[in-house]
Formats: structure tokens, sequence, C-alpha cells
């Protein structure tokens, strides 16, 4: 008979990843807090990447979708009106859009943060006539076809061919010192530089996987005078950094900027459920009937916990005080450790509940994770050698669990320095008795 473990390595693919730093296997969540089949239990800091910021089960949203699926509300209703989407368009347009002066048309577009960026780049490109798109180093944008192509790791990106798109250095990537916007204007302006004319530029306000590298608010606002002056649309991919990730809903609200066009996947689901947003200004509505679609866009249970989500959390601005109350504990720690640990620590960075600690050697970092794991918190890496330990708890963790997942990190710290200094010590008597 296979082992219950067993079945894993011999039925699934080489390919799954996840499973791989965290070796177990699950069975409940709640809240912050994760349990597996040994009766282990662990605090959660990778919070499904940020598909899951209010918290595994949230009791709120799952008593609405029991009471939905108990009345036989529709489920799969490809794109049908229904008025669990009614709902949602409601909601969302009353308490996000409004509040903000915003306004957008919603598409649903199928399921992924890959695809709702398809969608995004497949709107500009007809809109604008141009088939070139400037995307930035370590941004991640997805792993199929032009998402793929819009993602900046060499091992990502592979044979696909990612032609029509031009990366830019992201803020700050050549040092303080580089003027990057003065680069960017000059490959615009010149005639010669060998670019086209962008149908978009797509960024993320804060880079999650390319290393918690937020963007200055300076930056976002001379990259949308940019955008508007050579005639390209602005993305912000808020896949990631949205749904009050960064402390507000949207991550580029810090920097007063209205983009073209928004792409949200992950959280909007609210219950860890797949679905996918895309808004855009108005008159970019230039869809025929069906061109952009997909089986999966109707996911009414994603409609009734996004809605559900949007009038606990979002009916005014309560919640973003207690995003940044998390905030502040997430940052003055890791400010703290990058303080003590300043050989090991190369700098602490982040905004709101998106904070990062990157190392200067990746395997410490990685060897700091998986001591994590074994002290019961599931905390996950990021950046282009997985340098940066990525602190991503629910927005609605407890306190105390939120100060105890970060002891354990400061715990597994210290055991990962004893263990390295026991070995070297060990190395040390070794050469000494072989040399006598
Ligand atoms: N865009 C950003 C900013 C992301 O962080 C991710 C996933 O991590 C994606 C797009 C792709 O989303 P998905 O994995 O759902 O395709």
């Amino acid at each position: 008979m296979t082992a219950n473990n067993d079945i894993f390595s011999l039925h699934e693919s080489k390919v799954r990843s996840y499973c791989r730093a965290f070796p177990t296997v699950f069975t409940k969540a709640k809240g912050s807090l994760l349990f597996d089949e040994y009766g282990n239990e662990y605090i959660d800091f990778l919070c499904g990447a940020g598909a899951v910021n209010f918290g595994h089960n949230n009791p709120i949203i799952k008593e609405s979708i029991i009471q939905y699926l108990e009345n036989d509300g529709l489920v799969m209703g490809l794109d049908f009106h229904t008025q669990a989407k009614r709902e949602f368009i409601r909601k969302f347009n009353e308490l996000v859009l409004m509040p903000r002066g915003l306004a957008y048309r919603m598409q649903f577009t199928n399921p992924t943060g890959t695809s709702v960026v398809e969608s995004a780049i497949k709107l500009a490109r007809k809109y604008t006539g141009r088939e070139n798109v400037f995307a930035f180093t370590n941004g991640y944008h997805g792993m199929t076809g032009v998402s793929l192509s819009l993602t900046g790791n060499r091992g990502n990106r592979q044979a696909i061919s990612y032609s029509n798109v031009t990366r830019l250095p992201f803020d700050k990537y050549l040092g303080s010192g580089f003027d990057e916007l003065s680069y960017y204007r000059k490959l615009l302006r010149d005639n010669s530089s060998g670019i086209d004319l962008p149908a978009a530029i797509i960024l993320e306000t804060v880079q999650g996987e390319g290393g918690i590298n937020v963007a200055s608010e300076k930056w976002l606002r001379e990259i949308a005078e940019l955008a508007q002056e050579c005639g390209a649309l602005l993305i912000v991919d808020d896949i990631q950094a949205g749904c009050g990730r960064t402390g507000k809903f949207f991550s580029f609200e810090r920097a007063g900027i209205k983009p073209d066009i928004v792409c949200l996947s992950k959280s909007i689901g609210a219950f860890g459920v797949p679905m996918s947003l895309l808004l855009f200004r108005e008159d970019l509505d230039i869809w025929k009937v069906g061109e952009d679609i997909g089986t999966f866009r109707g996911n009414n249970i994603a409609f009734i916990a996004a809605a559900k989500m949007l009038d606990t959390y979002w009916n005014g601005f309560d919640f973003e005080e207690e995003i940044a109350e998390r905030a502040a504990i997430v940052k003055s720690f890791a400010q703290g450790l990058a303080d003590t640990y300043p050989e090991l620590i190369k700098e602490s960075r982040g905004i709101g509940l998106m904070q990062g600690i990157e190392f200067y050697d990746e395997t410490l970092c990685a060897a700091i994770s998986k001591s994590c794991f074994s002290n019961g918190l599931v905390i996950e890496r990021s950046g282009e050698r997985d340098q940066v330990l990525k602190i991503m708890p629910a927005l609605t963790i407890g306190l105390d669990e939120l100060h105890k997942g970060l002891q354990i990190i400061d715990l597994s710290l210290g055991q990962v320095i004893a263990k390295i200094a026991a070995t070297q010590n060990i190395e040390r008597e070794l050469s000494s008795v072989v040399a006598s």
C-alpha cells in the first residue's frame, strides 16, 4: 500500500512548488492558522501568496457562502446576470470606486492573475493600435503567453517569445543616483532609439515576487505623466498589492494617480476562491461582444464572498487603521532585526502588510524560512535570488498571533546562526587536529 505522503511524489507532477518548501499534509485552516494531519499548527505569513488577505475560512464570509449554497444559489453561470453578481457590482462601485473618485468599467476575466493581465494587454493593444509594452525589471505578471513575456525572471520565461516588450529599469533598480525618467523619456523621444511607442506601461507599485521593491510616489506620478505624454495606457497590476495589502484598497492610492487600467485577482475573491476583475476607463470599453471570454468568468461563490468582504471591511476607512496598526508592528520588528544583524541583513523594506527582509546570502534566507516552518510558521521568500524573507500575514490577523509569528522569525534566525557557528567551530577544531 502507498503511504499517504508518497501519493504526491508518485502521481503529482514535478512542477509542484510551494509544497516542497512546506512539506506536510494540511487538513484545516482558520483565520491565520493552518493545521496538518500530524496535529501541528502553523501561523500563516504567506497567505496564499496574497489570496487570503481576510484570513482562512473567514467566519463572516463563510456564513454568507453557506447561506447562498443552502438556497441553491446559482454557482456556475458563465457570465449570466445573477443577483450575486449584481450585488458585487453595486457594492464595489459604492464602497470602493466612488469614495475614491474612480469611475471604471468592470470586466470579469478568466479567474487567474495571469489571465486578467492577458486581457489588460489585449485591450491596450486593441485600443492604441500599438504592439509594444513597457514592463519593468523584477516585475512579475504571471506564467502564460503575454503575461509570461512581461515577467522578468529568465527561468520563468524560458523559450517563450517575449518580443514586443521593452524592459525598463524599475524605480531605484540602478541605484538612487540614476534618473530613470530621463532615460525612459529619451528612449521615447529619440526616433532612432529602436524602441517602438508602447500601447501600455504595466507595473506593480510594490513588486511582490520581485523582492518587495516599493516604487516611490514621485516615480509613480512621473510614470503616469509619461504614459499620458506618449499616448500609452498606464496599467497597474494590483493582483498582489491590491485589496488592502499595502494599507489602502488600491496600492496606487498613496501616489494620487488614476491608472487607465487596473488588474485585480487573488484576494478580490475574498475567500481564496478564483475571481479576477479588470477595471478600465469607460471610453476604453471597445470590446466587441464575446471578444475576450472564457468559461469561468462568473464564479458566483466569489461574488457572494467579495460582496460580503466589501461590506465588512471597506464600508468606511476604519479597516485601514487596523492594517496600519499591524503594519507598524511588522515594520519596526523588521527594522529592529536589520539593525541587530547588519552583517547579515542588507535592508528591511515594504509598505502596509507587504514587508520584506533582504539578506545578503540567499542560503541563509532559505535556512531561516525552513527553520520557521519547523517552529510553526509558514513564510516564503522572493526576489531574484530568493534572498528576501516576505512577511505577508492576513490583514485581519490577531495581534497575539502576529507577535508570535514575528517571535518565530527571531527565534529561527537565532537558531540558524547558532547552527552555523557550531559547524564553523567543529571545522576549526578538525583542521587544528589535522594540522597538529
Ligand atoms: N501579477 C502579480 C503582481 C502577481 O503577484 C501574480 C502572482 O503571484 C500574478 C500576476 C499571477 O497571478 P496567478 O498566479 O493567479 O496567475
